[in-house]
């Protein structure tokens, strides 16, 4: 019996070559076991159980058709194969189709358990999380990562997922995982589970389910690797239907299912891999040699049983002395970069994937016109098409005004339609967003309050025409620079106990600045610098002590800002909820009942339309049954209503060419006029080929880059410059409305 395994990497991110070894040593003590792998740092080749050796040229230089015929001619003379590699398992597939002696699943099975959807999975009691393939434009995949609070995986199609927390970090990811697996359009975004790991391995024979565990690992390493674990019975209600999918699959060899238990008890499928996983001998330890079972069933060769039956296994770190004849390789040139890395994919992964991928990729980028294209709402265009862009002296700055009407308005209806003769609904626009008269105009015309940080902008207001008892004034420095307003205002909202006290020590003094008197809570949950901590005991009984002194013809509000475009719109629901709890503790420990409840701002438009519109209803009368004597709801939208309603106008300077194809184009414009330029993907317009039609900018391989000499001013990455472009053309940056417009800067003009 002569059994080759490949995989025989053991390092801190193993393949299962060498668990599949031992076990298979147990149960034939005299076969011959033959390790395979493509690389002579694959530090399982040294394993004393592997009788010989097969190690190829790496994947680059293989002869792929020359190999593949290798391989045909040992399985047809009797020998049999298990492979340790996904990729490699996915080449055979193809290459070889199905033969007695390759102990790998079939080619269609392989599309069925593909990441991320895992069809096969639909009748398993498992749940896929939600996912995002990359090939959707920029606009949607940030959204995707707004909706999960930045929880978020970039993973590639086959192995490797990186964790990002930010627009910079996943674009800084895309770059580089999809340098590693050469695609661009086949990694997907996942939003991230919490919970505990847990597996299962199973070993098959043309459809037949042989035997298989569920593992629940119980240590694991940085990197997700199971470190040690517990073996046990897969439950009833996952085998039965476990053996019929196996069944349908027509499955041949090793899986594993990868599953995270979240805290409800709901099982998450992440991975269902086409080969044993490098635990397989815990599998072993605990009485279930799945090697050996699959082995005996294609051999007809009884396997020995294994006599030890511990459902518990851990892993060691062990020194073996090297092969002879596989010394070690010299050492590299040391390189800062390079440390540690060397050993990541010693099994050439990569590689392979290069090569299987090469040609499917060139399709796909030929006919990719219409992937990774946002969408701009027509109201834009037809705004632009209403602008006069002719003369216009570049960057410029244009007010989209319908689009600006239209958001101001739905703000206006939404306080509307909500209120009633319990609650009166009120929008607040945050000044501070983009202080442009069109704005406080708008805000004017369709009756929002303001909400100012500042004297200088409740005097903007004043002047604007808002009466005092339209603004709201917020933040640690709404004194500054000196007192001028007339009150009493709407709302003051204190942002620390020493603001409180110092305004009731003013109230006490007949003084008498708002009708609604407030303070800012600071979420526990997420950090903040700004307003009332009230996790902390002391401050919150000093809160309680404090406010048992507000006079009863004040209202009491109570107010949070936590922006759904950094925090998720997920987790804001969540903050939501608990920040009526906390309001429900001031009452009780202060004895004042809350009369008002500011939501603050901080809403990407696009969430503010899908997210929080449809929900907001439904929270408000929560609210109002949390909190009985509620009787003003107040938002404070900035940027959910600005950002849509300003564009910016630059032209081509240069257009920058390298093998005949546009790689970077440099503008008038740059970060000193669009400073959020890297932090999320705006969306940009270049007129088509007619010079009739704004269009869209799809994904692609170049560069927008600013006119200021400072390394940091690109204005995009990851984006295709229609080749008709040219020195002199205009391009529009969308969305440029809100902290583009307020912190933008003048520099590099003399
Ligand atoms: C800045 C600010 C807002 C508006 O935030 P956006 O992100 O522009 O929606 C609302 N409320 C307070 C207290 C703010 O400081």
């Amino acid at each position: 019996m002569k059994i080759y395994i490949s995989g025989l990497y053991s390092g801190p991110n193993p393949s299962p070559g060498l668990g599949i070894a031992r076990s298979l040593r147990l149960a034939y003590p005299d076969a011959t076991l033959i390790g395979v792998d493509y690389s002579n740092r694959s530090t399982g080749l040294h394993w004393p159980d592997f009788d010989e050796l097969w190690i190829q040229r790496p994947w680059n230089e293989l002869h792929l058709v020359e190999y593949q015929q290798q391989i045909k001619d040992l399985l047809d003379s009797g020998n049999l194969w298990i492979s340790g590699l996904d990729l490699e398992t996915i080449w055979l597939a193809h290459a070889l189709g199905i033969h007695t002696n390759l102990l790998i699943p079939p080619s269609t099975a392989l599309s069925k358990v593909a990441k991320p959807t895992i069809l096969a999975a639909k009748f398993l009691p498992f749940k896929i999380p939600p996912f995002i393939h990359t090939g959707e434009s920029d606009w949607n995949l940030h959204a995707f990562c707004r909706k999960h609070g930045w929880h978020v995986w970039l993973k590639g199609p086959y192995y490797e997922a990186r964790r990002v927390r930010s627009w910079i970090e996943l674009r800084q990811a895309r770059f580089e995982l999809s340098q590693i697996w050469s695609t661009t359009s086949e990694l997907f975004l996942q939003a991230h589970i919490s919970g505990h790991e847990e597996s299962i391995a199973l070993c098959a024979y043309r459809g037949k389910l042989l035997d298989c565990v569920w593992m629940i690992k119980r240590d694991i390493t940085p990197e997700g690797k199971t470190w040690s674990g517990r073996v046990s019975e897969v439950p009833e209600e996952v085998l039965y239907p476990l053996r019929e999918i196996i069944q349908d699959l027509d499955w041949t060899g090793g899986a594993e299912l990868e599953m995270i238990r979240d805290p409800s008890g709901t099982l998450w499928l992440i991975e269902w891999n086409p080969r044993f996983p490098a635990w397989i001998h815990g599998a072993t330890i605990a009485g279930s040699n799945l090697p050996g079972r699959l082995v005996e069933q294609v051999t007809g060769i009884l396997a020995k049983r294994t006599t030890t039956s511990d459902p518990e296994f851990v892993r060691v770190v062990l020194e073996i002395p090297i092969r002879p004849q596989f010394p070690l390789p010299p050492l590299p040139e040391p390189s800062p970069s390079s440390f540690g890395l060397l050993l990541k994919h010693p099994s050439g992964m990569p590689m392979l994937a290069r090569r299987l991928f090469k040609t499917r990729e060139k399709n796909r980028f030929n006919n990719s016109a219409s992937e990774g294209v946002p969408k701009v709402p027509d109201m834009v265009l037809s705004d632009l098409r209403n602008c006069n862009l002719d003369s216009l002296i570049t960057p410029c700055r244009l007010f989209l005004k319908t689009t600006a009407q239209v958001a101001f308005r739905r703000a206006s209806d939404l306080a509307a339609r909500l209120s009633n003769s319990r609650i009166q609904v009120l929008v607040a626009y945050s000044i501070k967003t983009n202080p442009d008269d069109c704005f406080m105009e708008l805000a004017k015309e369709y009756n929002l309050l303001v909400e100012a940080i500042s004297q200088l902008e409740a005097q903007k207001a004043l002047a604007k025409g808002f009466a005092p008892d339209q603004i709201i004034l917020n933040g640690p420095g709404k004194w500054w620079p000196s007192k001028v307003i007339l009150f009493p205002l709407r709302a003051v909202f204190c942002d620390s106990l020493e603001e409180l006290e110092e305004l009731l020590k003013q109230i006490n003094n007949g003084m008498r600045p708002a009708m609604i008197l407030g303070i800012r809570l600071r979420p526990p949950q997420t950090a903040s610098r700004f307003g009332i901590s009230v996790s902390d005991y002391q401050n919150f009984e000093q809160l309680a002590f404090l406010l048992r002194n507000l006079p009863p013809e004040y209202s009491l509000g109570v107010h949070f800002h936590s922006a759904s475009s950094t925090i998720g719109t997920d987790n804001w629901w969540h903050l939501y909820e608990s920040m009526l709890r906390w309001s429900k503790a001031i009452e009780a420990t202060s004895g004042k009942n809350i009369q008002c409840l500011d939501v603050g701002g901080g809403w990407f438009p696009d969430d503010w339309a899908s997210e929080l519109d449809p929900k907001i209803e439904g929270a408000i009368s929560k609210a109002s049954q949390a909190l009985p004597e509620l009787h003003v709801f107040m938002l404070e939208p900035g940027k959910a209503l600005v950002q849509p309603s300003m564009a910016l106008a630059v032209r081509v300077l240069e257009v920058r060419r390298f093998k005949d194809q546009i790689k970077e184009i440099v503008v008038d414009g740059s970060i000193a006029e669009l400073p959020e330029a890297p932090f999320w993907p705006h969306r940009m317009l270049c007129l088509n080929s007619t010079g009739q039609e704004w269009e869209p900018l799809r994904r692609g391989n170049a560069q927008i880059i600013g006119r200021l000499c400072m390394e940091g001013d690109i204005l995009a990455e990851d984006i295709h410059i229609p080749e008709h472009v040219q020195t002199g053309d205009m391009l529009i940056f969308c969305d440029a409305g809100a902290y583009d417009r307020s912190m933008s800067y003048e520099f590099g003009q003399g």
